[in-house]
């Protein structure tokens, strides 16, 4: 570990199907760019990977565009119950919350719990330490999702999983952030409101490691089908290929040659100690954006398909 290493940070807002014809590719590309230079800001001024992250996650979490946090799609009983993870690369400890309702930022909590015993919480005992921190109550329900779940309970909940992609004022997608910070410290962290119309008690990826997960040597975090991410044990299997030697580019590709092969349908970012970021998907559409501190990119525009890239 070094203090002289240049941070890179790359974020998601969920993948899906196709932003085209929606009119939305502008208006989600420029809202991830400003999460993207306010928290790259943070890295300059020598603030560590966690504290980007957790940043990070709670600008998504407060953009009702994304499913997480304010904005988050409603369960198959119209309730909102969201989850979030949160890994310090160094330190390779894993914290989250589990089917949480009625906070504001799930991410803050996933961040108390890195200091404690028990760090992954699920829905009561979620919100008993809701209680103890003295979260105030908020109800992260907004108009838009209120119709949708009310389309969708007329249409008797036919579709497997919500629009997870942002269109127009409002839409979807799980969120999560990856940093390197000054120090060369690694940290994941993924929030999500769920798929959307699951049954009560489903448990989402994106609080287990193989929706988020990080080490020294690389961090992930992943969106898409969480039992597709579940199955693969996506996050940590990327980390583990380049743990044990592989190049982030080679994990990728054959994690996602694999993800393919088995029909998955899902996203995810990366980067690793050596400053090298990347994204991949099997699903149409990945919503990242990424910085070296040089230029910032985006996936946006990515045909659909399984396709990995590499910075
Ligand atoms: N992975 C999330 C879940 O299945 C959903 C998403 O990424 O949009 O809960």
């Amino acid at each position: 570990m070094s203090d002289s290493v240049q941070p890179k940070l790359i974020v998601h807002g969920g993948a899906g199907s196709s932003l085209q014809g929606k009119g939305g590719i502008d208006a989600v590309r420029q809202a991830l760019y400003q999460i993207v230079d306010e928290v790259y800001g943070l890295l300059r001024d020598g603030k560590s990977a966690t504290d980007a992250v957790v940043r990070g996650c709670q600008l998504l979490e407060d953009n009702p565009r994304f499913n997480a946090g304010t904005g988050s799609v409603l369960q198959s009983d119209g309730q909102i119950r969201m989850s979030a993870s949160l890994m310090e690369g160094i330190s390779q400890r894993f914290s989250g919350v589990i089917n949480v309702s009625r906070v504001k930022n799930p991410i803050d909590m996933a961040k108390f719990l890195q200091g404690e015993r028990d760090r992954t919480l699920s829905d009561m005992g979620a919100a008993e330490l809701a209680r103890e921190l003295h979260l105030p109550i908020f109800d992260p329900t907004t108009d838009k999702r209120l119709k949708e779940w009310l389309q969708d309970r007329k249409d008797n909940f036919q579709r497997s999983m919500a629009n997870v992609i942002a269109e127009d004022e409002a839409g979807r997608g799980t969120i999560g952030v990856v940093a390197l910070d000054s120090q060369g410290r690694i940290a994941a962290g993924t929030s999500t409101g769920g798929k959307g119309f699951e049954r009560i008690g489903r448990v989402s990826d994106s609080a287990m490691p193989a929706g988020n997960y990080a080490n020294r040597f690389a961090g992930v975090s992943c969106t898409g089908i969480g039992e597709d991410i579940v199955d693969e044990c996506l996050a940590a299997r990327i980390v583990v290929r380049v743990t044990d030697g592989m190049s982030l580019q080679e994990a990728m590709v054959r994690s996602f040659e694999e993800a393919t092969e088995n029909q998955r349908d899902l996203g995810a970012i990366a980067l690793d100690a050596q400053g090298n970021i990347a994204w991949g998907k099997t699903s149409e559409v990945v919503l990242a954006a990424y910085t070296d501190g040089e230029t910032r990119g985006d996936s946006l525009e990515a045909e659909n398909g399984t396709v990995v890239f590499v910075v």
